[in-house]
């Protein structure tokens, strides 16, 4: 008998809890081939399971709008019956404990999710044909009916038969590649360790592959046809990415190869699937623009190859827990930032985060570990920016040493298991003999973090420099006062001295011995702790520390908080000087910012200074604050300067989008001129057809509608330090 429910979407939310299993799922073989022009999937697989309770008289699977023709259960065809989320399979006689039984399933779809076609049409008639997977969240029951929570874990066989001149890939080892009938091949993968069945990933199509190996195991890329020439670009740091992990973790990269698939129109930024990354190929590095971007893919390729540890080899149980996945991968992209780009790149990421998470409003009550969501990555800030920032202050308090110890402790004790956050908060304490509860408890399970406002007096006669500290957050709800530690650290005209304390109370107050009038207080020397600061100095003082703190966070702060203080010409002095002469670019990026908002002729004659930055991206932040400056008409003419001689596309584009804002007489012929002119990845004809946008002048309006769908869709989507709100891998280039 056969029911088959017709359905266009269910309309469904990620599940909060792991379910209780019916069944252990031991093997999933699965063969599949495809129709181009209907856009589908047909396909047979075979669970092989076992029955974890007595008395179960059928078998579940997840299956969304997938039309199921027939099922066998161990050889013999057997009864079910389809729901709008499911496919209930029969069982002859009611199951004992431990029975073993193989299902197999035929079956076709046109899925709406989790599997994607991507073929050429008459816009793109050369588009490369692509097939590809995603399956986190909830995605993979869309084109295979199968067990689909993260609690269960399966060894997989995925054997895809396809056009004789494709590639495909799939989790795991290729076992054979064989020509089949009418033109086809087909190609036998198997994933011989068992993982998470949303970890399941298939890539077939026009695609070139180039291969290494590293420690004997092959590590590939596959990019569409015709792009071969941006592989080595991008991905020439993964080798010694998988050194540096390995190495770090004193866990060998546990899988049989290592294979990243780059794919057109890819639904989120990257997907660590086991073994087999997909990536966007918007994240692919044109060459001619690779000397323009510092970090190029690096972020997104660290975050996915982090996560073959933290999230395939060790899996969240629920996604509830999911921090366990994308706080740790986002962690340690910054620890490979570190490591390759320098203390001082990844300290400022650091920064740019704390300030961003910090002034999310939604982010703010909602602890990590939650489960009131009806999207699994509803509150993305939390799981990736505040997790990462999460293991950072872990690394702060328990030292380098102790905390590779705890994760490498972590990761041998869970291998190849699903986990919660109690088995990492066990896994620390086992590793360092460290109690870590009250840390999780305020930063895991509670919410937000401590809002501080500081100040001090000097007292001349004790020399005494007097340290009040109050938590401003409204404490209620999921939000507490926060004990933490912090380092203070206070200069004298004779001395430089740190001073541990431990704030911990609403209102605290602290006194320090020193030497004289202190010259520099800094609370929190080198951005330890998430938080937000308030802390009130004369401008003397913040100049003094944009000059002199050791550590670009403290001087971060400083160049942020004078840039709030108007009418001061020292300020924008300094500033100034910060803008052309830190030693980091980051500083002179926020300096120019600074410079921005505060406005005026002295401030634009500062940032016009800083044009001589030697490097692309300082140029563009002082490019970007010039489209303020409207009262100056030389500004303009600048602009156009820059945007004909300036080396690089990023501040060429920066430069047409400051010519929109200040709309001089000849902005929308300027414009309409930059559409005309070709450049790699189209970038400054998409900047040019934006500025016309914000020029908002109609004579424009032609330009933008002959040529609004000439540019190629992932040029459009492609943005220099964009981070793709969704997907795992939600992370981008840095
Ligand atoms: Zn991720």
């Amino acid at each position: 008998m056969v029911v088959a429910v017709a359905f266009a979407t269910v309309a469904r939310a990620d599940e909060p809890y792991a379910r209780s299993r019916d069944y252990d799922l031991q093997n999933a073989r699965i063969a599949l081939s495809f129709n181009l022009d209907q856009r589908k999937v047909m396909g047979e697989v075979t669970h092989t399971l076992a029955v974890l309770r007595e008395g179960v008289t059928q078998l579940a699977f997840d299956s969304v709008a997938l039309t199921i023709t027939s099922v066998a259960v161990s050889g013999k065809p057997a009864k079910y019956v389809t729901t709008a989320t499911q496919l209930q399979v029969a069982l002859d006689r009611p199951a004992r404990t431990g029975d073993k039984f193989d299902v197999t399933i035929r079956y076709e779809g046109q899925p709406g999710k989790g599997l994607y076609f991507v073929l050429p049409d008459k816009n793109y008639p050369d588009r490369p044909k692509q097939v590809w997977t995603q399956g986190e969240s909830e995605d993979t029951r869309y084109y295979i009916p199968i067990y689909d929570y993260p609690n269960d874990r399966t060894t997989t066989e995925m054997i895809l038969t396809v056009p004789r001149d494709w590639v495909t890939v799939s989790n795991g080892r290729l076992l054979s590649v064989t020509d089949t009938a009418g033109g086809m091949r087909t190609w036998d993968w198997r994933q011989s360790q068992p993982h998470s069945t949303y970890l399941i990933s298939l890539v077939a199509g026009e695609f070139e592959e180039t291969k290494e190996t590293w420690r004997g195991i092959p590590v590939t890329n596959y990019v569409p046809r015709g792009r071969a020439d941006r592989t080595a670009v991008t991905v020439a740091h993964t080798p010694r990415m998988l050194d540096f992990y390995s190495d770090l973790l004193g866990v060998r990269y546990p899988w049989d190869k290592y294979a990243q698939s780059w794919v057109d129109d890819f639904v989120v930024g990257g997907m660590e699937n086991t073994s087999a990354t997909t990536n966007t190929s918007s994240s692919l590095s044109h060459p001619q623009l690779a000397a323009e971007t510092l970090q190029k893919a690096d972020g997104l390729i660290a975050h996915e190859l982090a996560h073959q540890w933290f999230g395939d080899l060790v899996t969240c149980k629920d996604w509830a827990n999911l921090w366990l996945n994308e706080g740790f991968a986002t962690y340690f992209e910054t620890l490979w930032e570190e490591h390759q780009y320098g203390a001082d790149e990844a300290a400022y990421s650091l920064w740019q985060n704390r300030n961003s998470w910090m002034n999310n409003q939604r982010l703010y009550p909602v602890p990590m570990v939650n489960r009131n969501f009806e999207d699994a990555t509803e509150y993305a800030g939390n799981i990736y920016g505040k997790g990462g920032w999460v293991l950072h202050m872990l690394r702060q308090q328990l030292g380098d040493a102790e905390f590779y110890r705890a994760m490498k402790h972590y990761l041998e004790t869970n291998r190849g298991q699903n986990v919660v956050t109690a088995d990492l908060v066990k896994a620390i304490e086992q590793a360092t003999a460290t109690n870590v509860d009250q840390f999780f408890d305020q930063w895991v399970y509670g919410a937000g973090a401590p809002r501080f406002k500081v100040g001090y007096t000097y007292d001349e006669a004790a020399r005494q420099v007097k340290l009040t500290v109050e938590q401003t957050q409204k404490v209620e709800d999921r939000v507490g006062l926060f004990r933490v530690p912090v380092e203070m650290e206070i200069t004298t005209a004779a001395d430089r001295k740190n001073f541990p304390i431990t704030v911990a109370q609403a209102k605290d107050t602290f006194t320090f011995a020193v030497d004289g009038p202190p010259l520099m207080v800094l609370f929190d020397k080198a951005n330890k702790v998430l938080k937000s600061l308030e802390f009130n100095k004369p401008p003397k003082e913040w100049i003094y520390q944009l000059r002199n703190a050791a550590t670009v966070p403290d001087r971060a702060d400083a160049a942020k908080a004078l840039g709030e203080m108007r009418h001061d010409e020292e300020v924008v002095t300094a500033l100034g000087q910060a803008a052309l002469k830190d030693a980091f670019w980051g500083i002179r990026a926020e300096a120019l910012r600074a410079l921005g908002h505060i406005g005026g002729p002295s401030a634009q004659k500062q940032i016009l200074a800083a044009l001589a930055n030697e490097k692309p991206w300082v140029r563009q932040v002082a490019v970007e604050q010039m489209g303020n400056f409207k009262d100056d008409p030389s500004v303009a003419t600048r602009l156009e300067t820059i945007f004909r001689e300036d080396k690089a596309y990023r501040v060429r584009n920066a430069a047409l989008a400051s010519l929109a804002q200040q709309k001089p007489a000849n902005a929308v012929e300027l414009l309409r001129a930059a559409v005309g002119i070709d450049s790699p990845d189209d970038r400054l004809r998409i900047a040019a057809l934006r500025a016309l946008g914000t020029l908002g002048d109609d004579r424009g309006v032609p330009v933008l509608v002959v040529h609004g769908g000439a540019v190629s869709r992932g040029a459009l989507r492609h943005d220099y330090r964009s981070r793709p709100a969704r997907g795992c891998g939600r992370c981008g280039p840095a």
